[in-house]
């Protein structure tokens, strides 16, 4: 610490992400990245885009793919905000949206960048438990609120919240923001996009990170009422007035335009996220219902920190957070067919099955 900080930076907790090991030959199944890789037509676009067009700025607005997610989503271009990964999106989100008078909700067993975002604002929050099976019951958050985020499916634990329950949330909270993070929706959920154009309050951020497996290109996006676009692209232009450079710019809209790589992909990852399922209960694990690519899993008679080390001097490397309620669980991200066998042979050796 230096004299010469401010107190907003002595009093920060950042975000630790997951590690990226620079070893070769890992199993890396420790940050939900998707074992597929991006679209053809993606890493086309991006070649095609490396050339003397990097001498100029890019699109400030993003147009392009403002208009490439609208035409997906069924939306207009107006209602779509973009940025450079969702983490960004959320901050912009947290400071033009969610500082409010009163306290904002969210989980307490959720994506750990919203407390980090609230320190970096200064934005008051409560956190509402999960339920004792470890789903958000949405029936807890009515109480007076300067707006509501969660993630959907939730994070790290991958429960689902149906979108009925959404739509009842919403309207029970007609006069505070609700944000839905849905990094994880395309892998078995129902996105809340289709509620934006009846409730002007309601926001949904998705990113290209898990489903169209670009998180090293870092776009992500939010999709609500202009009013709220509005917000973010005023946050945006005090910060940065280029939200993403050029590159990203092609292979997002490449990305979003080849849907049947997407369809193909999306549904491998949750063929193979269903086997493991199956793998596991028959190890003895308890796993929790996912939607995501990801799943959340205790053994009862093992210690999940000593599982995990165990498995990395195997090479292979989950998640483990030492949090209360969840130090049992490990999160393990749903990789190929062969790096999930890999996964559940070692673990037959480690836990003696
Ligand atoms: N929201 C949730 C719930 C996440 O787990 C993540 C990934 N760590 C993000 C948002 C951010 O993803 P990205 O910045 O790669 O779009």
């Amino acid at each position: 610490m230096s004299r010469f900080w401010s107190d907003v930076v002595k009093g920060l907790t950042p975000y630790v992400p997951g590690e990226q090991p620079k070893l070769a030959n890992l199993v890396k199944l420790n940050t939900n990245e998707n074992p597929y890789g991006p679209s053809p037509r993606a890493l086309e676009a991006i070649r095609a885009a490396t050339g003397e067009s990097l001498k100029l700025y890019p699109d400030p607005n993003a147009e392009q793919l403002k208009a490439a997610i609208g035409k997906y989503h069924g939306i207009g271009a107006q209602n779509v905000f973009v940025g450079n990964g969702s983490d960004e999106v959320l901050a912009h989100i947290f400071l033009g949206l969610l500082k409010q008078s009163r306290p904002i909700l969210f989980p307490d067993i959720s994506y750990s960048f919203y407390p980090v975002y609230c320190g970096l604002y200064q934005v008051d929050f409560e956190t509402i438990p999960l339920a004792n099976d470890f789903s958000i019951r949405l029936g807890d958050y009515a109480k007076p609120n300067g707006g509501i985020i969660f993630p959907n499916p939730n994070a790290p634990t991958g429960c689902l919240v149906p979108l009925v329950e959404i739509e009842r949330l919403l309207q029970s909270n007609p006069d505070s923001v609700v944000v839905i993070d849905e990094a994880y929706v395309d892998f078995g959920g129902e996105s809340a996009i289709s509620l934006t154009a009846r409730y002007p309050n309601l926001l949904v951020v998705q990113t290209l990170s898990k489903s169209r497996s670009l998180a090293g290109l870092r776009v992500g996006f939010a999709v609500g009422h202009v009013d709220l676009i509005e917000a973010l692209e005023r946050v945006k232009n005090s910060f940065n007035s280029y939200p993403l450079d050029r590159l990203a710019i092609a292979g997002a809209v490449a990305a979003i335009e080849d849907r049947e790589y997407f369809d193909k992909t999306c549904k491998a990852v949750i063929a193979t996220r269903e086997k493991l399922v199956g793998d596991l209960k028959a190890l003895g694990f308890e796993v929790l219902p996912s939607a995501a690519n990801f799943i959340f899993a205790r053994h009862p008679q093992h210690d999940a920190q000593e599982s995990a080390l165990a498995l990395r001097r195997r090479s292979i490397i989950v998640r483990h957070f030492k949090l209360p309620r969840i130090e049992q669980f490990l999160r393990i991200t749903v990789g190929t067919d062969e790096q999930c066998d890999a996964l559940v042979a070692a673990l037959k050796e480690i836990l003696g099955a």
